[in-house]
C-alpha cells in the first residue's frame, strides 16, 4: 500500500495549515505517522487520494451512522440547495427536525439548534448555571466535551492522545468553577457536593467515547441524577458521541435515565454541521428570546444542515439498525479478543452497541485513569497494520471505533483478515 500523494499533500498542507490538519485527532502524530488525505466515501468504504481502499470505523468520528453518502440524505440535502443555502431566518425543516428530536428523547420539550458539539455543550453549561443560578459544574476526567475553556481540563480525545493535561490559552479564571471526578465513581462526586454548595450541574458521556470507550457501571447515572438532585443541580448528558447512535434516543434510553439537559451533535446532523441542546419547558425557557441567557448563531439550524438530518434521522427511524448493530458490535469484539488469544497478546474491548474499542490490558477498563494503561507503543503497530490491510481506524488509542448500517459481511471479513494480520505483527513487535 502507498501513501505517496497523501504524503505529498501532507507536505503542501504545512504551508497554510497547522500540521496540515483542522482538528488535531486527524494528525497521525500518537501512532507515528503522517495524516491520509481522503479523496472519497460511499457506503462503507472510505478512499484515500493514493486509491487505497478502507471499511471506514472512523466514520466521521461518528456521523455517518447510515455510512457514506446514503441516497436519501444526498436527495434532501440537494433539494434543499436549490432553494438556497442561509436565509438568517427561520425555516419550516427546523420545526420538523425539532419534533423529531424532541419526540426521541422524553426529557426534552424544546430543542435549539447549533453548529458543533463544543458549541451545543458550551450552551448546555450556560443554560445549567441560568436555571439554577449557580456557577460550579462537575466534570469527568476523560470525558471531552468539546474545546471551550472551561471545560478543557483533564479531558479526553485529542488531549488524551497527545498527553495534555488541559489546553495553553486557557486562564485559571476560566477553569475555577470546573470541578473535575473520576468516572463511575460516586464517591468522587459526592465528595464536591459535601465541599461546594455553589454546583449547578454534573455533565457526563452517559457513555465515555473520547477515552477509548468506558461503560457506566452498575446504576452510575441514576445514582449520580439523584445526587445532582439532592444537591440542587442538574444532571447534563453530553449525547453528542451517543445521541440517536447508542439507540434512537441515545444512551438515556438504553440506560433508562432521563438527563434534565441533553447536548447533541454528529449523528443528528448525519455529516452536516449539526449540534443542539435541549430540555423541558421549565429549562429551556431560560433561553432568549424567552429568557435572560443569551445564545446565538449566524449559521445555526442552516437549511441544508436540517435536510441532512432529517432525513439522516427519519431513515434511521426506517432501519432501526440497533440489533443489528448489537450483533455486528459483538462479532468485532470477539474477532479482537479470540484473535489476541491466539497470539498470546493481552487485550481487553469495551463495547456500547455501536461503539466499541481494544485497550492493550490485562484486565477490564472502567475509567480514565485504567484507559491509560494501555500500551500504546503495541497499538500504534496494531493501527498501521489495519491500515495496510484496508481498515481505516482512528489513529489513538483514545478514539471510538463506530458501526454503520452499511457494513456488509465482506467488511466484517476483511477486518477479521486485517485484525489477524495486526496482532501477528504486534506479537512480533
Ligand atoms: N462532546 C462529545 C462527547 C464529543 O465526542 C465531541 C466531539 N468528539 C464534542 C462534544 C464536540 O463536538 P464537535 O467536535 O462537533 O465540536
Amino acid at each position: 500500500m502507498k501513501f505517496k500523494k497523501s504524503q505529498k499533500l501532507y507536505n503542501k498542507g504545512l504551508v497554510n495549515l497547522v500540521g496540515a490538519v483542522n482538528s488535531p485527532v486527524r494528525a497521525f502524530s500518537s501512532v507515528g505517522g503522517n495524516p491520509l488525505f481522503i479523496k472519497k466515501a460511499k457506503g462503507s468504504t472510505i478512499t484515500d487520494v493514493d486509491g487505497n481502499e478502507y471499511v471506514d470505523l472512523v466514520l466521521s468520528y461518528g456521523p455517518m451512522i447510515l455510512g457514506h453518502r446514503h441516497k436519501k440524505v444526498e436527495k434532501a440535502a440537494k433539494k434543499a440547495l436549490k432553494n438556497g443555502y442561509s436565509f438568517g431566518a427561520s425555516t419550516e425543516n427546523e420545526i420538523k427536525l425539532a419534533k423529531i428530536v424532541c419526540d426521541a428523547f422524553p426529557g426534552m420539550d424544546k430543542v435549539r439548534f447549533v453548529n458543533s458539539g463544543t458549541e451545543a455543550v458550551l450552551s448546555g453549561i450556560r443554560l445549567a448555571r441560568a436555571f439554577t443560578g449557580k456557577d460550579k459544574i462537575i466534570k469527568f476526567s476523560g470525558c471531552y466535551h468539546g474545546h471551550q475553556d472551561a471545560l478543557l481540563v483533564a479531558a479526553g480525545s485529542g488531549l488524551a492522545t497527545l498527553s495534555l493535561p488541559g489546553s495553553k490559552g486557557v486562564p485559571e479564571g476560566a477553569v475555577k468553577n470546573t470541578l473535575i471526578a473520576e468516572y463511575n465513581n460516586l464517591e468522587s462526586v459526592k465528595a464536591h457536593f459535601e465541599k461546594f454548595d455553589d454546583i449547578a450541574g454534573v455533565i457526563i458521556e452517559p457513555v465515555g467515547g473520547n477515552m477509548g470507550v468506558v461503560i457506566p457501571q452498575n446504576d452510575f447515572l441514576k445514582d449520580l441524577k439523584e445526587l445532582a438532585h439532592k444537591n440542587g443541580a442538574v444532571l447534563i448528558a453530553d449525547e453528542v458521541m451517543t445521541g440517536f447512535r447508542s439507540k434512537f434516543g441515545g444512551a438515556q434510553e438504553v440506560l433508562g435515565v432521563e438527563a434534565d439537559i441533553t447536548c447533541l451533535g454528529k449523528v443528528i446532523g448525519g455529516g452536516f454541521p449539526v449540534g443542539a441542546y435541549g430540555a423541558r419547558n421549565e429549562i429551556m425557557e431560560n433561553v432568549a428570546p424567552l429568557g435572560g441567557m443569551y445564545q446565538a448563531g449566524t449559521l445555526s439550524g442552516n437549511p441544508i444542515a436540517m435536510a441532512g438530518g432529517i432525513s439522516t434521522l427519519t431513515e434511521l427511524k426506517k432501519q432501526n439498525p440497533y440489533d443489528k448493530f448489537e450483533e455486528i458490535g459483538s462479532i468485532i469484539e470477539v474477532i479482537l479478543l479470540e484473535t489476541a488469544k491466539k497470539y498470546n497478546i493481552d487485550l481487553s474491548v469495551n463495547r456500547f452497541g455501536s461503539m466499541l474499542n481494544p485497550f492493550f490490558t490485562k484486565t477490564k477498563v472502567t475509567n480514565f485513569e485504567e484507559a491509560q494503561t494501555s500500551d500504546t507503543e503495541k497499538f500504534a503497530v496494531f493501527f498501521w497494520e489495519m491500515i495496510k490491510n484496508g481498515v481505516f481506524l482512528p489513529p489513538s488509542q483514545f478514539e471510538a471505533w463506530f458501526l454503520s448500517s452499511a457494513l456488509k459481511d465482506k467488511d466484517i471479513k476483511k477486518i477479521a483478515d486485517a485484525t489477524d494480520k495486526a496482532m501477528q505483527k504486534v506479537a512480533d513487535s
